[in-house]
C-alpha cells in the first residue's frame, strides 16, 4: 500500500518539524499566549483530540467540548475532511424532532501506524497498527547478534516491510529504541547494539518515505500506558528486562533531561553495601540487582539445589525480595522529588509481581513521608508485551496530530 504525508501545502507532514513535540495532548495545556499563526494547528489538533478521546461527536458537541466557537469548529472540520483526517460518519440518532445531527469521527480506517520495538536483545520486532493502538499485523526479524550498520539495516528492512504490510496509509513510523535517544530520533548510545550517533529516523525514513519518530524504548511505553492504562499524568514507567529503564511524564508531558537520559536508573547504585557487579564496572547497580537474567540465574541456583522444597520457596521469596527492596530504595526518592502519583512496573509478570513487587511497595511506603507520597499506586503494567508498539503509536499520533 502506499505511503506518505498528506500531500499538498498546509498538510501534517509539513508542519511536522515546527510543531512536533509528542507530548501527550490528552490534557492539554494550552500555552497563555498562543500566537495567531500557531492558534489555527493548535485548534485542528483540540478537534481532532477531543475526537480520540470521546468518538464520534457533532460539531455542536465538539464546539461545546473546545469552548471554540460553531463558526471555527465548522471551518476546522471543513479543513480536516478536506485533508482526509475526519469523516462524517452518519445522522445521531434521536425520538426528538427537527434534523438529527451530523456525527464526525477520525477517520480511523484510512490511516495505520508502524510501530517497531527494538528493546529485544534476541529479535527486532514490529507491527502494524490501528489508530487505536490495537496490532493489525505483527513481524519479527531475528537480530542473530547483529550490531552496528547491520542492526540498522534490519531496522530499516523490518519498517519498510512492515509499510509494505499496511492495508491503507502508514501515517507514521514509531521507534522504540533501548538507548539514550535525542529529539531529533538520533540514538546517542544504545551500547547492547553498538550504536553511537546513529541517526535512526534519517536512516528509516530515506527508505520507508513516511515520517518517522524515534524514542527511547521506556519514553515509549510511559506514553501507552498514559494513553491506553489510564494512567494519571504524573507517572513512572519502570522496564524490567535484560536493563532496567524507566520513562516519567510529570504534569502530562514527557521528561527528558538535560541530556536525554532522564529515567536511565539502571546504573544508579543502590545503598552503599556493594552488591552485584554491573556489566558498567560498578557494584549495586539497580541493574545488577534487578535485570531479568540476574533473577533467573539466582532463582534456577535455588531450585538446581538438593533442599527441601519449602526451604527452595524460602529462597526464592528472599531473592525476589532483596530485589523489591532494591527497587523500592530506588523508587522511594524519585517519588520523594516527583510527587508522582502512580509507578507502572513493566515485565515477567512471573518474577516482578507479587513478592518482589509487594517488598517495592512497603520499602517506598516507609522511606517516604506519608502525608505526601502516602497515596502513589505501585503496579504492574496491564499493556503486556506490545507495550512498547502501542506507545509507538501515542508518540506518531501526538507527534503528527498533536493527539494521544
Ligand atoms: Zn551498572
Amino acid at each position: 500500500m502506499s505511503a506518505g504525508g498528506f500531500g499538498g501545502g498546509g498538510g501534517i507532514a509539513s508542519e511536522r518539524v515546527e510543531s512536533f513535540s509528542y507530548t501527550p495532548a490528552r490534557r492539554l495545556r494550552p500555552n497563555a499566549k498562543v500566537l495567531p499563526e500557531h492558534a489555527r494547528g493548535h485548534n485542528r489538533a483540540l478537534v481532532l483530540q477531543t475526537l480520540f478521546a470521546s468518538g464520534a461527536m457533532s460539531r455542536a458537541d465538539i464546539a461545546r467540548a473546545t469552548g471554540l466557537t460553531r463558526v471555527s469548529i465548522s471551518d476546522l472540520v471543513a479543513s480536516l475532511i478536506a485533508d482526509n483526517l475526519i469523516v462524517e460518519v452518519g445522522l445521531r440518532e434521536t425520538s426528538r424532532p427537527g434534523k438529527p445531527a451530523t456525527l464526525i469521527d477520525i477517520n480511523r480506517d484510512e490511516f495505520q501506524i508502524v510501530g517497531l520495538d527494538l528493546s529485544d536483545t534476541e529479535v527486532f520486532r514490529g507491527a502494524v497498527l490501528t489508530l487505536d493502538g490495537e496490532v493489525v499485523t505483527m513481524l519479527e526479524v531475528p537480530l542473530d547478534g547483529a550490531t552496528g550498520v547491520d542492526a540498522i539495516a534490519k531496522a530499516v528492512a523490518l519498517a519498510a516491510d512492515l509499510v509494505e504490510e499496511a492495508t491503507v496509509e502508514v501515517l507514521g513510523i514509531g521507534v522504540g529504541s533501548p538507548g539514550v535517544v535525542d529529539m531529533t530520533g538520533t540514538v546517542r548510545s544504545a551500547p547492547n547494539l553498538g550504536w553511537t550517533d546513529v541517526d535512526l529516523q534519517g536512516a528509516i525514513e530515506q527508505v520507508a518515505q513516511v515520517p518517522v519518530i524515534v524514542a527511547n524504548d521506556a519514553n515509549a511505553a510511559v506514553l501507552a500506558e498514559y494513553s491506553f492504562g489510564g494512567a494519571d499524568g504524573d507517572l513512572m514507567l519502570v522496564s524490567v528486562g535484560n536493563g532496567v529503564g524507566a520513562g516519567l511524564l510529570v504534569g502530562g508531558h514527557p521528561l527528558f533531561g538535560s541530556r536525554f537520559a532522564a529515567g536511565e536508573i539502571g546504573h544508579v547504585v543502590v545503598g552503599t553495601d556493594g552488591g552485584p557487579l554491573c556489566a558498567c564496572g560498578k557494584r549495586g547497580c539497580l541493574e545488577a540487582w534487578l535485570a531479568v537474567p540476574h533473577l533467573r540465574e539466582l532463582l534456577a541456583a535455588a531450585e538446581a539445589s538438593d533442599l527441601p522444597a519449602a526451604e527452595v520457596e524460602r529462597r526464592r521469596e528472599e531473592i525476589l525480595r532483596a530485589a523489591g527492596e532494591r527497587l523500592g530504595v530506588s523508587l522511594a526518592a524519585i517519588v520523594g522529588a516527583l510527587n508522582l502519583s502512580e509507578i507502572v512496573v513493566s515485565g515477567p509478570e512471573e518474577l516482578l509481581a507479587g513478592v518482589l513487587l509487594d517488598a517495592a511497595i512497603e520499602t517506598v511506603r516507609a522511606r517516604t513521608m506519608t502525608e505526601f507520597h502516602g497515596g502513589v499506586q505501585i503496579r504492574m503494567s496491564e499493556q503486556g508485551a506490545d507495550i512498547v508498539l502501542r506507545g509507538t503509536a501515542v508518540m506518531v499520533l501526538s507527534g503528527l496530530l498533536g493527539v494521544s
